[in-house]
């Protein structure tokens, strides 16, 4: 599975420390990453992550286009819910595109270890015939 992650300056710790916490899961999947999340999870586990630009200079609009193409299977967003940033309205449009295309999204960790332990027992396969099915929408 494609696995996109992004966290937001305040989780970013939170982050780190569920990756290092599911890095044996995370390890069997491909994963990709706005740049300083990926480079931060990359240091503290050594996995390998595709990590694009860093969310503001567009970073994350890299990871909405993926998600346009059914590339990302999963997408785990830690956001801010405090404070306003300036990339709101692109996050707001990731999250959008996700569920046009029906990709299980998690925006805080609680939903993280969810869909993690999911992801793990198998449930998100279904999402292997999303994308070998050029663009199905339900
Ligand atoms: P970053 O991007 O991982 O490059 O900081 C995330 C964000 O837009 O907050």
């Amino acid at each position: 599975m494609n696995i996109a992650l992004m966290a937001h300056d305040s989780k970013k710790e939170l982050m780190v420390h569920f990756c290092v916490a599911y890095c044996g899961i995370l390890s069997r999947h491909s994963l990709c990453a706005t740049g300083t999340t990926g480079r931060l999870v990359s240091e503290a586990t050594g996995l390998t992550i595709n990590s694009f630009l860093s969310g503001p200079q567009g970073g994350d609009q890299q990871i909405a286009s993926r998600v346009q193409c059914d590339e990302i299977d999963l997408l785990l967003m830690f956001r801010d819910p405090i404070n306003a940033k300036p990339g709101e309205p692109n996050d707001m449009n990731l999250l959008r595109l996700c569920d046009v295309h029906n990709v299980p999204v998690a925006t805080n960790i609680a939903t993280a270890e969810a869909l993690i332990h999911a992801l793990d027992r198998g449930d998100l396969d279904w999402r292997e015939y999303v994308r070998g099915s050029g663009n199905m929408i339900f």
